[in-house]
């Protein structure tokens, strides 16, 4: 197989969720761009999306879901299958972060990250490689972790709890599943300019510091997580299990 061969997505179909906007619509775009038809999958209509993936002669398929009901994750992945004919990678990107200090967190707050970001990825990861295996196929499972993978942060009690669980589940299912031919991966992006990071860039001083912590001296744009994703979802990664890929402008390194 040629290099180019190596990373190439044809004949593949990717489910991406929350692929409307922010690092989902980069990711989304970037497997469209190596070959990937995609499954849009989410609250909100994805129509910028659906233009670009078509523009690069691929096929593109929209299905409504709120993903705090973790129980529709299996209706979820067979109307996916029944639209595109089969599932080979799944992005499981869709997260909220809510922040508030411990001592006054709510129970909503709690449940609405720990559903999203934790609790359907998990279920759509089962309901994708039950699919998988079933059909005799390899698949390529990719989770959207965060630095608070690895680190506390603050005033971010569920969304940590939540991506430092997904960094476990990503570790566990990677155990699981290898045998099945299932990689299981996790992204874990730094600082990056999308709706979940507004406020952040909004605050003047968390801004400048921020920026001073980051080696590469910028925010990441969605663009910066293309070569990983691809990485992860192609034959390139095919003995790569269970990984927590940070792509942070060498945030972890300081
Ligand atoms: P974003 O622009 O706020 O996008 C979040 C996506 O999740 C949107 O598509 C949103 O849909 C979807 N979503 C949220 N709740 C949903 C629900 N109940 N049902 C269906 N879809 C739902 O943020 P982003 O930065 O691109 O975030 C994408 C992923 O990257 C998240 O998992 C986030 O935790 C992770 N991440 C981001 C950063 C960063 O710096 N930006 C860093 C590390 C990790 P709507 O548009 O309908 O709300």
């Amino acid at each position: 197989m040629t290099h180019q061969g190596l990373f190439s997505l044809a004949n593949r179909v990717a489910l991406v969720t929350g692929a409307n906007t922010g690092l989902g619509q980069g990711i989304a775009i970037a497997l469209a761009q190596a070959g990937a038809d995609i499954v849009a999958v989410g609250r909100s209509n994805a129509a910028q999306t659906e233009d670009v993936v078509r523009s690069l002669g691929r096929k593109f398929y929209g299905v409504k879901a709120d993903l705090e009901r973790s129980t529709e994750a299996a209706a979820i992945v067979a109307n996916a299958i029944e639209l595109a004919g089969h599932v080979d990678i799944l992005i499981n990107n869709a997260g909220v972060i809510r922040r508030n200090d411990a001592l006054t967190f709510t129970e909503e707050e709690w449940d609405s990250a720990l559903n999203v970001n934790l609790k359907t990825p998990f279920f759509l990861a089962q309901a994708c490689a039950q699919a998988m295996v079933r059909q005799s196929r390899p698949g390529k499972i990719i989770n959207i972790a965060s630095m608070l993978s690895f680190q506390g942060g603050i005033r971010t009690a569920s969304y940590t709890a939540s991506k430092s669980g997904l960094a476990g589940l990503t570790r566990l299912l990677a155990n699981e599943w290898a045998a099945h031919r299932i990689n299981v991966n996790a992204i874990a992006p730094g600082y990056f300019e999308t709706n979940n990071t507004s406020a952040l860039r909004a605050d003047e001083g968390r801004n400048r510091d921020i920026l001073a912590r980051i080696p590469a001296g910028r925010w990441g744009l969605p663009a910066d997580l293309a070569g990983a994703a691809i990485f992860l979802a192609s034959d390139a990664s095919d003995y790569v299990h269970g990984t927590i890929l940070p792509v942070d402008g060498g945030w972890l390194a300081r």
